[in-house]
């Protein structure tokens, strides 16, 4: 990179800086005209009904696509939406929307163009990233006929991507928390849904939650048995 080109580039991150702080003043501004006690609300705590689990794409903006507040939704992003057991990370994330902030639905949302599934398609050594895209390599064994008879590669990608968010689902399920306050309280429900960059919109793969429930308990069952 040239001298120029750099000046140019760290011009535009210093506007792109300045512009942040500047939305967020308007922002914040905006919501106090809408209600005066917003971040007196804010400021008291949390109550969601929602945990949204998505991919870290930055071309979703999770809020707005879902029309929810700041306060509605408990969130959770990696690369390519995974729910991985010996993650520790979203595991606590999970178990702390289920148990204590007790949320009343799970969405695990992938989309439609993922880099992380293509890549998982790819055979290369993709570095750290071998291990986390291991999870859908794994989804991909479990759809292998469904998935080779596709030939167009944007229309296998898509599909894996839809697999990937509904086997992500049942990791959900798999888990002892959702399992104890689904069968204490009736809630979370978990479900399967995926984003279209080319319409903006968000389709329900609609995850038969019970059903996938009862199939899962037969291994799977962390509630004691009683
Ligand atoms: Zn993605």
């Amino acid at each position: 990179m040239t001298e120029q080109e750099k000046e140019r580039v760290n011009e535009h991150l210093k506007a792109t800086h300045d512009r942040i702080f500047e939305s967020n003043r308007a922002w914040a501004s905006k919501c106090l005209d809408k209600d005066p006690e917003f971040f007196a609300k804010l400021n008291s705590g949390q109550q969601p009904d929602y945990l949204y689990i998505g991919c870290s794409d930055s071309r979703i903006p999770a809020n707005e696509i879902m029309g929810l507040e700041a306060g509605e939704v408990f969130m959770h992003r990696n690369i390519a939406n995974l729910v991985n057991s010996i993650d520790l990370n979203i595991m606590s994330v999970i178990n702390y929307a289920v148990r204590h902030l007790r949320v009343k639905h799970i969405v695990v949302c992938g989309h439609y163009n993922c880099g992380g599934v293509k890549a998982a398609m790819t055979p290369a050594d993709l570095g750290l990233l071998n291990p986390w895209l291991r999870n859908i390599r794994d989804v991909y064994r479990l759809h292998e006929q469904e998935l080779d008879g596709i030939t167009d590669d944007a229309k296998r990608y898509d599909r894996l991507a839809e697999l990937n968010v509904l086997e992500q689902a049942r990791n959900v399920v798999k888990t002892a928390a959702v399992q104890k306050s689904y069968k204490d309280d009736g809630y979370p429900i978990v479900h399967a849904w995926i984003f279209d960059f080319k319409d903006g919109l968000l389709k329900d793969l609609k995850l038969d939650f019970e059903g996938t429930l009862k199939s899962i308990q037969k291994i799977y069952n962390l509630t004691g048995g009683d």
